[in-house]
């Protein structure tokens, strides 16, 4: 049985987020590779796409790239208390809870929606004054000063 061997061993080499692990032998469009991508996925990949830097990914890259931009995010986002201030997160809650969507809030709070929108996002620091009229409205109390926790 004869020994497949590469034209260009590239055993171990990383291409973008590629890293080879094995020759798996040449068909029509070429050498084609094993390759292991940075999130852990393995595939399959002509070598000379690789090398030429046409292929980045397992498809990963490619897909998060074209994630579209979301303005309006899922609950789950919204109730995830990353880079949140502990009140804005508070005011999330209860308005989940309340079933107020943002555009209501901010016809009853007198805000903006983009404003709104901003605030549950971490984008912007929260305005007390903003803070004050979204509590009032979802019947929260704010409590200014040290807390014991
Ligand atoms: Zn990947």
């Amino acid at each position: 049985m004869k020994k497949i061997h590469p034209r260009f061993d590239i055993t171990g080499q990383k291409f973008a987020r590629l890293t080879a692990l094995y020759y798996k032998g040449s068909g029509v469009h070429g050498a084609m590779w094993r390759f292991r991508c940075d999130c852990g996925k393995e595939v399959t990949r002509r070598a000379t796409s690789v090398r030429q830097g046409l292929t980045k990914s397992c498809g990963c890259l490619r897909l998060r790239n074209l994630r579209p931009r979301q303005d309006i995010p899922s609950s789950q986002e919204l109730l995830n208390p990353r880079k949140l201030h502990p009140i804005v997160h508070e005011l999330i809650k209860a308005r989940v809870a309340k079933k107020i969507t943002q555009e209501k809030l901010a016809k009853l709070s007198g805000w903006s929606y983009g404003g709104i929108t901003n605030m549950e996002l971490g984008r912007v620091n929260p305005r007390l004054g903003m803070i004050s009229d979204i509590a009032t409205v979802l019947g929260l109390t704010l409590t200014l000063g040290n807390s014991d926790g």
